[in-house]
């Protein structure tokens, strides 16, 4: 039997990709976003599609599908510090009242589970790279809290559903993730880079750029959520590309692929910006055999002709 799959936050960078993977595994797909910081225009090749939907809803709403379920993947949130910045009280309630709709509607619908958390949840880490074990170094009344805390809560209730309704739950931790559909404007340092060496503006680099990263490719992030909902571990597991980088290398490393001759101009580090990050994936090198295989330099080329293509078309709207 096809199976059935809900994804929240489908309109945006990774729900519109997980979309396109789950269509392409066969299954009927249930796009849910209320666009906040998404677009329709993720998804529009696939609306066609007689195995896709799209429900324009708000999940901190509840949420009512008709039918059985057989996956959920919960990925509604803003992702981006610009964002989140911007809409703090939405995106607390998302994170709590958005994974409570989703959890009560996994234990009513016998549905599996699985949430996007984030390696946000270490805060600026004081373990490197960061394992699944370490607790992290949050600030909860910072302005970042409103976005760590809302998915801390969230991992507590997962396991909370888990442990007390017999939930089937996935909790994956997602780091610093980049590639096609990413929004030009959405303030991460890749599509800020690659916008003002298209737009010939100075590359903005804050504190001294010696401030790690560690950035991983859609399609390897995209498989590896994949094999964790296939998986059997509740637990959360990381995902990301363990190779680290730091801010100023990449600011460099996108000059030279764009070939463009403008200089790096350095601004004042936001307030509790992580200092380091780098993926331990051990566990999910072991316990789902999977590990990233896109480089660095061949996801970035891929971006940078998404992007060139963008503006050569649209200019940047
Ligand atoms: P995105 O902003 O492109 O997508 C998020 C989507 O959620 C948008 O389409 C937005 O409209 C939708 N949304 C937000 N609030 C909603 C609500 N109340 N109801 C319905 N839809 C809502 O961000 P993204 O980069 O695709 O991130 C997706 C998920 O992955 C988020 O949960 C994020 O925390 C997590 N994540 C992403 C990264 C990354 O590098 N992109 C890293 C860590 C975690």
């Amino acid at each position: 039997m096809e199976k059935r799959v809900l994804i929240t936050g489908a309109a945006g960078f990774l729900g519109s990709h997980l979309c396109d993977k789950f269509i392409a595994d066969g299954c009927h797909v249930i796009a849910m976003d209320n666009l906040i910081t998404g677009t329709l225009k993720n998804l529009e090749h696939l609306l066609p599609n007689a195995a896709f939907e799209f429900y324009h809803h708000d999940v901190t709403k509840y949420i009512h599908i008709p039918g059985q379920l057989d996956y959920i993947l919960h990925f509604a949130s803003p992702a981006s510090p610009v964002d989140y910045l911007k809409i703090p009280i939405q995106t607390l309630k998302v994170g709590a009242m958005g994974t409570h709709n989703c959890l009560g509607l996994a234990k009513d619908k016998k549905a599996r589970i699985l949430v996007a958390s984030t390696s946000e949840v270490y805060g600026d880490p004081l373990v490197h790279p960061q394992n699944e074990e370490y607790w992290g170094n949050v600030n909860p009344v910072g302005p970042r809290g409103v976005y760590d805390e809302a998915k801390r809560y969230m991992e507590s209730l997962t396991m909370a559903y888990h442990n007390f309704h017999g939930v089937d739950t996935r909790i994956v931790r997602i780091f610093n993730t980049y590639g096609p559909r990413m929004r030009l404007n959405d303030g991460r340092a890749l599509p800020a880079f690659i916008g003002q060496a298209l737009k010939g503006e100075d590359l903005t680099v804050f504190g001294d750029g010696t401030q790690t990263r560690s950035f991983c490719f859609v399609s390897d992030l995209i498989e590896g959520v994949y094999k964790l909902l296939l998986s059997d571990y509740c637990l959360p597991v990381n995902i990301g590309n363990p190779d680290e980088v730091s801010l100023l290398t990449f600011a460099n490393e996108i000059l030279h692929l764009t070939g463009n001759k403008v200089k790096i101009a350095y601004l004042p580090l936001p307030v509790d910006d992580p200092r380091k990050r780098q993926p331990d994936i051990t566990k999910a090198r072991n316990l789902l055999n999977w590990e990233p295989v896109v480089s660095r330099e061949e996801g970035l080329k891929r971006t940078y002709e998404y992007f060139k293509h963008l503006y050569s078309e649209k200019g940047w709207s």
